[in-house]
């Protein structure tokens, strides 16, 4: 038995913990400080134990007997009383030399410390006591009285219990460190900002313009960013300042991390990178010195660049959520960023980049003259810029000879740059898994499927009944968009599920900047479309359209409430772009508005949803081969649209083309580049 447990416990060091292995050396660096607590308390004690007591020796405690003996023999010097509580005996020469012959006495004959020690019971009596005792003695010794502070008692009395509180709270901290995800969790560093660092000895900050695939604009603006930081004295000369903040605004994934850091590597200067959520920290003040610390650190490194991400977690609108009260400590936070960017001369060197997706809610007071004066809108790329961030992404890979970077970005419209990033990655580990020499084009299709729609649930079981429904509604929605004219061309339908969703359907998105009525409401149309075609072939509906119907509703919604395209709600648009209304309990329109609301948004949908129905029960029978076809082979591509309903007469038009291009070149000299006709694998 006892062999067992030895063994049992000399095993447990070995036993494989390797994921613990990279948490070991913030977890080590807090234990260290921990000690440190522990040694600094027990060297107080110890001092304390030490110079409280002085250099006392052990003293004898004597019984009442001996005491009355050494008194009637007249061999006491002094009786201290200290504290009334102990009686301190000290011999006089006589009593010295018969008990103590070997001690030095001092000028008044006595030992420097007491001789004896003997404890009081009750004080009068003590007194009597040594009264009585010598009654016949010629020279009497008087008690004397000693107020002595007992220093280690009372420092122990207020030093356990904070003792205890220090445990308490370092246990507590602790526990919210771990919680919190460990990283600068000790006590020590709670006021610390918690950048990240990028050196140029560090290798990260290799991002260079190379690395950031299309964002002409983006970077053309920010270049002059990099000017800044390079040569100061080019701007500087002419009394021109240098700005102090730039906020990139745009949805995620887009690359503005990526953006601030090829800065940072293009002026060859360090990089602070982090997030307005590290600063957010559950006690009061803490936010507003890791403002103050890493401002510190730049300014002591500059010129360099500051990288404040989803700055929207510290740069909301102040005093809006009044109800939660919880933001005092935000604010306090947020004014002391203000402040910290006034405080910097305009040519320190320091640059605050900053990234949000929603500047419309950052307080106004962030966006100032001197502050985040100047923005840059980092958008999803277009068909054009999805093909570079493919070139950069596809640098490091072994590729077949049929990947076709133009054919991917077709193949995924609305993907961020980080979804691609994703999608190369994902194609070269499938390709991995099947044992492959190079990736081909399979992979990356696969990949695509596979971000879209999650995982493929091969054993996912759908009934031969439910298959149908399925196919039917997706063919519903592909029949509808490809007979109406504004609504988006379809790419591909699939019913093969993934993840949530029992079938997907993809379509080519113009990218147009605004949207007529006509257009909006045939999109209604065409998502209306899959349970239409249920209602139009099985007389029935189902759940399967739950999403539909969101889209559908918000859709009509903000037809009637933002867009003014209503004519019975005319040309009012209750949107609100500070972004204020959404803590406002109250609506701005009145009851009978709101009625008149719900009829519009109601009846705009079921004309929608009676229009599909008109025109799936027209085209019943395309719509029932196009279904068949999904059933068997569960994909279909824009050509199989094409062959059953023929090539689309708008779609496709050199006069579309044309009047698109035009209106594109009117918005931005942005490229265009009409995508109709999809292609398929
Ligand atoms: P954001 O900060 O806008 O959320 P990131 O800059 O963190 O997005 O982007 C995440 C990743 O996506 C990057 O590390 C990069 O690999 C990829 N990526 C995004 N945009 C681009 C782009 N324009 N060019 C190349 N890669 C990009
Ligand atoms: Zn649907």
């Amino acid at each position: 038995m006892e062999n067992n447990e030895t063994k049992g416990s000399g095993n447990n060091p070995n036993q494989p913990d390797q994921p613990n292995q990279s948490n070991q050396k913030p977890n080590g660096k807090r234990r260290f400080n921990l000690m440190w607590i522990y040694v600094i308390l027990f060297a107080v004690l110890i001092g304390v134990n030490f110079f409280g007591r002085g250099s006392v020796t052990p003293q004898e405690d004597i019984d009442q007997g001996k005491l009355i003996e050494l008194l009637k023999k007249e061999e006491v010097g002094k009786i201290e009383l200290v504290n009334r509580e102990d009686a301190e005996i000290y011999l006089n020469k006589k009593g010295l030399a018969i008990y103590f012959p070997d001690a030095t006495t001092n000028a008044d004959g006595i030992t420097e410390y007491p001789n004896y020690s003997y404890k009081i019971g009750s004080l009068e009596r003590f007194e009597e006591m040594v009264e009585n005792a010598q009654k016949d003695v010629s020279n009497p010794v008087y008690i004397s009285n000693v107020r002595r502070n007992n220093w280690m008692g009372s420092i122990f009395e207020w030093l356990i219990p904070l003792a205890l509180l220090a445990v308490f709270y370092i246990v507590l901290i602790r526990g919210m460190g771990r919680s919190m995800g460990g990283g600068a969790g000790s006590i020590f560093n709670i006021g610390k900002s918690r950048a990240q660092l990028y050196d140029k000895n560090s290798s990260n900050v290799n991002v260079t313009f190379k690395d950031v695939a299309g964002l002409e604009e983006a970077k053309v603006e920010i270049m002059e960013v990099v000017d800044f930081l390079k040569n100061p004295e080019k701007y500087t000369k002419l009394g021109g300042k240098i700005p102090k903040g730039v906020l990139l605004v745009g949805p995620p994934g887009t690359g503005k991390t990526l953006l601030a850091k090829s800065v940072a590597g293009e002026a060859n200067v360090p990089f602070f990178s982090l997030s307005g959520s590290d600063f957010v920290e559950m006690f009061v003040g803490v936010g507003a010195s890791r403002v103050r610390d890493l401002f510190n650190n730049a300014k002591s490194k500059a010129p360099c660049i500051i990288f404040i991400d989803e700055i929207d977690a510290i740069g909301r609108a102040r005093g809006k959520s009044a109800i939660t009260g919880g933001n005092d400590e935000r604010e306090s936070t947020l004014n002391q960023l203000l402040t910290e960017m006034d405080g910097f001369g305009t040519n320190s060197g320091v640059i605050v980049l900053a990234a949000t997706n929603r500047a419309d809610i950052l307080d106004k007071a962030l966006l100032r003259a001197g502050r985040f004066d100047r923005q840059i809108y980092v958008e999803l790329p277009d068909i054009v810029g999805r093909k570079e961030i493919f070139e950069v992404h596809m640098r490091g890979l072994k590729l077949g000879n049929d990947v076709d970077k133009d054919f991917l970005a077709k193949q995924t419209p609305g993907f961020s740059g980080a979804d691609i990033a994703n999608v190369c990655n994902e194609a070269a580990l499938m390709a991995a898994r099947k044992g492959k020499e190079e990736i081909d084009k399979q992979d990356f299709l696969d990949a695509v499927d596979r971000i879209i729609g999650g995982l493929e649930k091969k054993n996912k079981i759908i009934s031969p009944e439910e298959k149908k429904v399925i196919a039917f509604h997706e063919a519903g929605h592909a029949t509808t968009s490809w007979l109406l004219q504004f609504a988006h061309p379809l790419v591909k339908v699939t019913i093969v599920p993934r993840g949530n969703s029992l079938g997907a359907a993809w379509y080519l998105p113009e990218e147009r900047q605004i949207t007529t009525k006509e257009q909006m409401y045939q999109e209604m149309i065409a998502t209306l479309g899959g349970r239409a075609a249920e209602q139009v072939v099985f007389g029935q509906i189902s759940t399967g359209a739950l999403s539909d119907l969101e889209k559908v509703t918000k859709q009509a919604f903000a037809m009637v409430t933002y867009y003014g395209l209503d004519e019975e709600i005319g040309n009012l648009s209750y949107y609100d772009s500070t972004g204020q209304q959404d803590y406002s309990l109250t609506k701005p329109f009145s009851e009978k508005t709101a009625e008149t609301i719900d009829q519009r948004v109601s009846f705009i949908v079921e004309k929608a949803y009676k229009d599909a129905v008109a025109i799936l029960t027209d085209h019943r029978e395309g719509l029932s081969e196009l279904a068949n076809k999904l059933i068997e082979e569960e994909v279909i591509f824009g050509e199989d649209l094409e062959r059953i309903f023929g090539k689309r007469p708008w779609g496709n038009s050199e006069d579309e083309k044309l009047k698109n291009a035009a209106l594109k070149a009117a918005e931005s000299q942005a490229e265009n580049q009409p995508e109709n006709k999809p292609e398929n694998a």
